[in-house]
């Protein structure tokens, strides 16, 4: 495995290797790797000849300074885990790097109504800096195909919206893997080493609730059992952001089901101050 830290020389290196060799696999991450992480470099190395993989804490997508402050850092341990799964080249760059011009005055993004639910309207400016780093790591590495988690369910959306925003619709592939679990059910997260020992056996109880929508949802009004579901997470003490079914396709809110449209259960909520959030596709 290589890594770099230069934009440039990071660029100039893939220009020459997709020619040589052909295609190259993206998975971008902040790093504090986990199996989750690693499943992503695994999916990218069945279809790729070159795996590319960053580690980039990123400031300009959290809202909240404090989890920035917080966010867990382990990058000896990370790039052992990237060499160990396979990553042919680890691209870590500085701030500096990713934003040369500063990180105020940046480019804004038309992400219209998926700014507005949900993660966008619980953290304010939160996909604006996801846009940012994800098009600057676009434009250096560009590569054929890229690799993300349907944990980020609307991140999801948002990067496919970001590509189509860019023009490279038809030039960088997103593939969308599976959310991995721990085997009490909690989706792995890199902030799931900051909750605390009584707390990380509460966490399951948002996948647990998630679940319950999933097995008993039944058409007509969602708000009963979305209730039943708030009510299991504020039994185990969880501050909520929120328990929603949307339209798994484009995220617009479901008050009334009519059982056939294809939905998705989404919840963020805290355990003192460590935000978690998951999602499970309800599929008809
Ligand atoms: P992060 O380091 O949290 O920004 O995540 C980097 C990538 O890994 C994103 O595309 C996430 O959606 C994905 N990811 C995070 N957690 C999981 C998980 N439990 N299973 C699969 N992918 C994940």
């Amino acid at each position: 495995m290589i890594i770099y830290k230069k934009p440039e020389d990071l660029h100039n290196l893939l220009e020459k290797k997709k020619k040589e060799k052909g295609e190259i696999g993206f998975v971008p991450t902040m790093g504090a790797l986990h199996a989750g992480h690693l499943s992503l470099v695994d999916a990218a190395k069945k279809q790729n000849k070159i795996v590319v993989c960053s580690i980039f804490v990123n400031p300009t997508q959290f809202n909240d300074p404090e989890d920035f402050k917080k966010y867990p850092v382990t990058l000896e341990k990370d790039i052992l885990m990237f060499e160990g799964a396979g990553c042919d080249v680890l691209f870590i760059p500085s701030v500096e790097d990713i934003y040369p011009n500063g990180i105020n005055d940046l480019a804004h993004y038309d992400l219209g109504f998926l700014e507005t639910v949900l993660e966008g309207k619980f953290r304010p400016g939160h996909f604006q800096g996801v846009c940012m780093v994800m098009g600057r790591l676009l434009e250096i590495i560009f590569p054929n195909n890229l690799y993300i988690g349907q944990k980020d369910y609307q991140q999801c959306m948002v990067i496919k919206k970001l590509v189509e925003l860019m023009g490279l619709k038809n030039k960088i592939k997103v593939n969308i893997c599976p959310t991995l679990r721990e085997e009490d059910g909690l989706a792995m997260s890199s902030r799931n080493t900051r909750l605390l020992p009584q707390d990380r056996i509460k966490a399951a109880t948002i996948s647990k609730a998630l679940r319950y929508i999933k097995e008993n949802l039944k058409a007509g009004e969602t708000n009963k059992i979305k209730n039943e579901a708030k009510e299991m997470l504020l039994q185990k003490g969880f501050l909520i952001d929120y328990v929603e079914i949307a339209n798994a396709d484009t995220l617009g809110l479901i008050e009334n089901w009519d059982g056939k449209k294809k939905v998705v259960a989404l919840a963020a909520a805290f355990l003192n101050d460590v935000r978690l959030i998951d999602n499970m596709v309800i599929n008809t």
